[in-house]
């Protein structure tokens, strides 16, 4: 589920859609949980679909860690990647500003740690855009999206946080800030298999498009 200070806008007939923030969305602020409206699947379950949900899936929902398919209910279906996005994961289930987005900013995540069956081209027009977006690019950069993290998560206690009565684990989230736990890496995000070098970008969830292999 998305915070409610975002509203959908049309960008660009090769984005589609994005999500813009209404308000000033502080820093540390929970912007995205998974929460139990959204739709988790299995693989076999995808494939078990009747032809025509395929193409929904394979736009809209992404592949978690434990190489499920989740397909959120409401308009954060609709956030966009960035190189270098307003939001970050905190464990797969939660995204959290590392930085504050002012009002009519497009709120963006990283596809990066998402289990893209292979290339998608990026439009997000950053300087540090990487060109194109790989499923595999979580190996070459958790370190870097780590200590982003690690530097924004103390700014939690101090926001509003209206996300976390729908999210799953809001008790592990505060374990996480207050350092009783250590946050998860985004390395262990990568679902295993290998993202192919083919341009994905109509389909970049497609099924069996993952070459498979060890983690
Ligand atoms: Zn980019």
């Amino acid at each position: 589920m998305i915070h409610p200070d975002t509203e959908l806008r049309f960008i660009s007939p090769e984005v589609g859609h994005g999500v813009f923030a209404t308000k000033l969305i502080p820093r540390g602020t929970v912007v995205w949980v998974l929460c139990k409206l959204d739709k988790v699947m299995t693989a076999a379950e995808v494939e078990a679909l009747p032809p025509a949900y395929q193409p929904i899936v394979e736009r809209f929902a992404y592949v978690d860690n434990a190489g499920e398919y989740v397909l959120c209910w409401d308009h954060g279906r609709n956030m966009n990647h960035s190189c270098d996005p307003t939001t970050l994961g905190v464990g797969p289930d939660i995204e959290m500003a590392v930085r504050d987005i002012l009002p009519g900013e497009e709120i963006t995540c990283e596809y990066g740690g998402l289990n893209l069956t292979g290339r998608l081209k990026c439009y997000c027009g950053s300087p540090k855009c990487r060109g194109t977006i790989s499923g595999d690019d979580v190996l070459q950069l958790w370190q870097t999206w780590d200590q982003r993290v690690a530097d924004t998560i103390q700014h939690a206690p101090q926001v509003a946080q209206p996300m976390l009565g729908f999210a799953r684990n809001a008790q592990q989230f505060w374990a996480w800030v207050h350092g009783t736990d250590k946050a998860p890496s985004h390395r262990e995000y990568h679902a295993g298999g290998t993202s192919i070098a083919d341009d994905v970008s109509n389909r970049p969830w497609a099924l069996r498009g993952r070459i498979a292999g060890g983690k």
